[in-house]
C-alpha cells in the first residue's frame, strides 16, 4: 500500500544563494519544516488529505515570509487581492475564491465554498459576504502588508514591470509568490490547495492561475494532486495542473515524466517559468521548477521531513 505523504511549496523564483543571508535562509527552512511537519502529523493521525493541505496552506498564509495571506504582495494601487483554491481528489469537488481583500485565510474561504456552496469559484465582495455568513470575520487589509512587499512594489513601479516576480531580474529579497500543498492520505485520497497574493504591481482585478482548478491546483484520486507556482497567465493558458493529470491518464506517463514535460518543457515554450509540486496515488513526489529556486518541503509519514530552496 502507498505511504501517506505531504509536499508543500512557498513559491518559485529568482532565489540566489549569494543574496540570501544565513539568518533568512534558516527562517525559511524552519518555517517550511514546521509546516510540513504539521501536515504530516495530521496524516499520521489518520486525518484526510484535504485536512492536511488546508492546514498546511493556512499556516503558510500566516507566515509573512510567503506571498499569501499575511505577506501578500501589493497590486498597482497598493492594495492586496488574494486568490485560493482547494480540490478534493476523492470527489473532484473544488472550492475557490479570487480577489478577496478582507479574509485573513483565503484557503479557509475556498474550503467553505467547496463544502457549503453549490459553486466552485466565488470572487470579491460576494465571496467575502459568503465567507462571513459562514463564520469568518473580516480583517483590516493592513494586516497583510509588510515593509518588504511595499519596497517590492515601489521597485516594480520604478522598473515599469507588472511584477513578474518569477522572471524579473529582481533581488532575492523581492522574490516570489504563492504557496501550496498536495497530499496522499492513509485512505488513498489525494488533495491539493494553492493560495496567493498574486504578482506585485498587478492590475486590480487581475486573477492568476492559483484559484483555477486545472490551472494552478488540481487533484484526482485516479492519478495525481498538483499545486503550481509561476507566471500565472501562462499556467492558465497551459492548463498546467490538469495537463499533468491528463498526461498520466491518457498517455500513461509516470509522475516524473508528466511533471517534467509540463513544467520544464511546455511552460517555458509558452514564455513562462515557475514550478509545481505533485504527489501521485502511489505516494511518489515530484517538485520540478525552471527558476533558480523553489521553497519546498516534503515528508512521508514516519520519515523526517526534507526541505529544499535552491536547485541541488
Ligand atoms: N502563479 C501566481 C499568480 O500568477 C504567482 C506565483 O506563483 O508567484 O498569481
Amino acid at each position: 500500500m502507498a505511504r501517506a505523504v505531504i509536499a508543500i511549496h512557498g513559491g518559485a523564483g529568482a532565489i540566489s544563494r549569494g543574496q540570501m543571508s544565513a539568518d533568512k535562509e534558516q527562517a525559511y527552512i524552519r518555517a517550511l519544516s514546521d509546516i510540513v511537519g504539521a501536515g504530516q502529523e495530521i496524516l499520521a493521525a489518520g486525518g484526510s488529505a484535504i485536512e492536511a493541505v488546508t492546514e498546511a496552506v493556512r499556516l503558510l498564509e500566516e507566515c509573512p515570509l510567503f506571498n499569501a495571506g499575511i505577506g501578500s504582495v501589493f497590486t498597482r494601487d497598493g492594495t492586496h487581492e488574494m486568490d485560493a483554491c482547494v480540490m478534493d481528489g476523492a470527489t473532484l469537488n473544488a472550492g475557490a475564491v479570487a480577489g478577496v481583500r478582507h479574509l485573513r485565510n483565503p484557503v479557509l474561504a475556498a474550503r467553505l465554498v467547496l463544502e457549503r456552496s453549490p459553486h466552485v469559484l466565488m470572487i470579491g465582495d460576494g465571496a467575502e459576504a459568503f465567507a462571513m455568513q459562514h463564520g469568518m470575520t473580516p480583517v483590516s487589509p493592513e494586516i497583510f502588508s509588510t515593509e518588504e512587499r511595499r519596497q517590492q512594489l515601489l521597485q516594480a513601479i520604478g522598473a515599469q514591470q507588472v511584477a513578474l516576480d518569477h522572471s524579473a531580474p529582481l533581488d532575492e529579497a523581492d522574490k516570489l509568490g504563492t504557496v501550496g500543498a498536495v497530499a496522499l492520505d492513509l485512505a488513498g485520497n489525494l488533495a491539493a490547495a494553492t493560495s496567493t497574493g498574486g504578482m506585485t504591481n498587478k492590475l486590480p482585478g487581475r486573477v492568476g492561475d492559483s484559484p483555477l482548478p486545472g490551472a494552478g491546483c488540481y487533484a484526482n484520486n485516479a492519478n495525481v494532486a498538483v499545486s503550481c507556482t509561476g507566471t500565472g497567465e501562462v499556467y492558465i493558458r497551459a492548463q498546467a495542473a490538469y495537463d499533468i493529470a491528463a498526461l498520466m491518464e491518457y498517455r500513461c506517463l509516470s509522475l516524473h515524466q508528466a511533471t517534467e514535460r509540463v513544467i520544464m518543457e511546455k511552460i517555458p515554450t509558452l514564455g513562462g517559468d515557475g514550478g509545481a509540486i505533485a504527489v501521485d496515488r502511489e505516494g511518489n513526489v515530484a517538485l520540478p521548477f525552471t527558476t533558480e529556486g523553489m521553497y519546498r518541503a516534503w515528508a512521508w509519514v514516519g520519515d523526517a521531513p526534507s526541505v529544499g530552496i535552491y536547485r541541488e
